[in-house]
């Protein structure tokens, strides 16, 4: 029997509904990845990269899976899909983003899929909510933990915990 792994993800969302756009995502993720072992508060954050958008909403969460690193990044564009995804340009406002942080502590360098993710170190609003569920665990490539990453972070956008209804 094979072994599963904690892989850590980040959802994002900053057009519709958000808040029921995160929720249906956990859903299929937890019918199509693995058991969700933790999922952070939702966050909000100006949009990166791009700040005439909409702020999006970013929750990280914890899943113990049994799928490859290919076969969970297939089922996070499966997720985005499902939550009807429109890929207009690249930085643009999305119903959905699935990104995967880590995937244990594998390091993948692949045309289409790098981990941990590359710029898990630079943004903000990636590393809090990384933080709130696993601060010790340690970046594979940079041997830091969540919590000396976010000390280090340069980013300057503020990430609020997200009080809406
Ligand atoms: P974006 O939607 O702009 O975040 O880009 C998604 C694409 O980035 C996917 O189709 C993947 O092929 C690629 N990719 C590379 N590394 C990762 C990762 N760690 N998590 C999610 N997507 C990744």
């Amino acid at each position: 029997m094979s072994i599963p792994v904690t892989a850590y993800l980040l959802l994002g969302s900053n057009l519709g509904d958000r808040t029921a756009l995160l929720r249906t995502a956990r859903a299929h993720l937890a019918a199509v990845a693995g058991e969700i072992m933790a999922a952070s508060a939702l966050y909000e954050t100006a949009a990166w990269g791009r700040e005439d958008q909409p702020a999006f909403l970013n929750q990280a969460l914890a899943v113990r899976t049994f799928l490859t690193a290919e076969e969970l990044l297939g089922q996070c564009l499966a997720t985005e899909q499902a939550a009807g995804r429109e890929r207009l340009e690249r930085w643009g406002s999305r119903t959905l983003d699935v990104d995967i942080l880590l995937y244990g502590p594998a390091l993948i360098d692949q045309p289409s899929l790098t981990v941990p993710h590359p710029r898990l170190a630079e943004r903000r609003f990636a590393l809090v909510p990384l933080a709130e569920i696993g601060p010790e665990v340690r970046h594979p490539r940079l041997g830091l933990s969540v919590t000396e990453l976010l000390a280090r972070c340069p980013d300057p956008l503020p990430v609020r915990p997200w009080l809406g209804n």
